[in-house]
């Protein structure tokens, strides 16, 4: 057991942190004020390889494994979430083409969306469902030597980027929902206005309507009627992203509330004079550390899970515990923050908006824990 990082997991933490400081930071309320990511602020995290961190260098990647990913994602989501979703959701769609493609689907999706150049999509949610897979609407038709795809799908990060999507549609020979790799902007393809959500903003959710779109059979992800073992592993390893994101902003959200409750004064003391705020204080540190060692670890056994059921489970309790724990961490450092904290001027007001997304993203917080207790129950 080692809860030291390493030369090499400092370095990347440090890169992500002074990238943070120097250049996010600066550009972050306008980020969340205009629901857009600089072009600068992309061009900028795919030059430090941040978009394709955990993946082999033979793609594109910097094979720096998720132990390093989640540290870089945590510096990033403690500034700005937009651009930390926006890369959460590219190696999500990566992961799925890493694990499931050919040689052939690998090399000629991946080194762009790795540099940032593109990027990529997951695409599973419609209006009709986002938990269920049994319910999914979407078409595919074998015509020949391709696939024509018809269907919307909904809440889709990234749509608005060129670069590969992971689209799930039940496909009519095997009756079952299939993964395949459509290029985004296609003939046929064509998006909604970005959805107004309330947080993580930047992180653009758009949704996508398929027209005929053609797809060529060698685009098939994984094997005809594979999809459900493409969308668990991919949403698995997604969760190491969101996790790290959420952990960001607990830090955060720690940091600003421990620094408020040292400047604001009462009677001419600051309030951390309070056993009240004292408490609080403790209360975020304590969330802090736990999230910390439970999202590192995921970033860990990423690395090397050999087991995908008792992975999805390890990926749906850090990110519940962890997403549920920012909720809670924002409401805290809000309540410090007293009647100031419900100013749009001060940073846990963004904290806040942001933290109620994470228990509904990549799967809904209930869900994951029916994931956890069926692996538990039935081992
Ligand atoms: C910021 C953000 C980014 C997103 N990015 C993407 C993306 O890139 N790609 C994508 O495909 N989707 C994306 N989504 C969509 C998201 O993954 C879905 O909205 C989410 O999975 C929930 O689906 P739903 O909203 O349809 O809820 P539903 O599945 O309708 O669930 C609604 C409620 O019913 C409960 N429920 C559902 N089924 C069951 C059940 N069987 N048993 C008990 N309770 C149940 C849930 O817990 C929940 O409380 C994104 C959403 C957000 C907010």
């Amino acid at each position: 057991m080692e809860f030291t990082l390493s030369k090499e997991q400092l370095l990347i933490q440090k890169m992500a942190s002074d990238f943070c400081e120097k250049s996010l930071a600066p550009l972050a309320e306008q980020i969340d004020r205009d629901n857009q990511i600089p072009a600068e602020i992309i061009a900028g995290l795919g030059e430090l390889d941040l978009f394709g961190l955990p993946f082999k260098e033979e793609y594109g990647g910097a094979e720096a494994g998720y132990d390093c990913y989640v540290l870089a994602m945590e510096q990033l989501g403690k500034v700005s979430s937009g651009p930390a979703i926006t890369i959460s959701v590219n190696c999500l769609g990566l992961g799925a083409i890493d694990k499931f493609g050919t040689p052939e689907q690998k090399a000629k999706y991946m080194p762009k969306a790795c540099r940032g150049e593109h990027l990529a999509s997951f695409a599973f949610t419609e209006p009709g469902t986002g938990s269920d897979p049994k319910q999914i609407t979407t078409r595919a038709v074998k015509e020949g030597d391709h696939y024509v795809i018809n269907g919307t799908k909904r809440f889709i990060s990234n749509a608005d980027y060129l670069g590969p999507m992971v689209v799930f549609a039940t496909d009519d020979e095997s009756g079952k929902p299939t993964a395949f790799i459509v290029e985004k902007f296609c003939a046929g393809y064509s998006i909604s206005e970005p959805w107004h959500k309330i947080g993580y903003r930047g992180g653009n959710l758009l949704d996508v309507y398929f027209k005929d779109v053609k797809v060529p059979a060698e685009n098939v992800l994984g094997k005809v009627g594979g999809g459900f073992p493409v969308l668990t592993y991919g949403i698995a390893f997604g969760k190491v992203g969101i996790s790290s994101v959420a952990l960001g902003g607990i830090l955060a959200a720690f940091e600003a509330a421990a620094k408020y409750a040292k400047e604001k004064t009462h009677r001419g003391e600051p309030i951390a004079k309070f056993q009240a705020i004292q408490l609080r204080i403790a209360d975020l540190a304590m969330k802090y550390e736990a999230c910390r060692w439970l999202t590192y670890r995921l970033g860990c056994l990423a690395n090397d899970a050999k087991d995908p059921m008792l992975f999805a489970k390890e990926a749906a309790l850090t990110k519940t515990f962890v997403c549920d724990n920012y909720v809670e961490a924002a409401r805290i450092a809000v309540d410090v923050h007293g009647s100031y904290g419900l100013m749009n001027d001060y940073l846990v007001t963004r904290l806040y908006r942001d933290a109620i997304l994470g228990p509904q993203v990549e799967g809904v917080a209930d869900m994951q824990k029916m994931i956890v207790a069926g692996v538990v129950l039935n081992s």
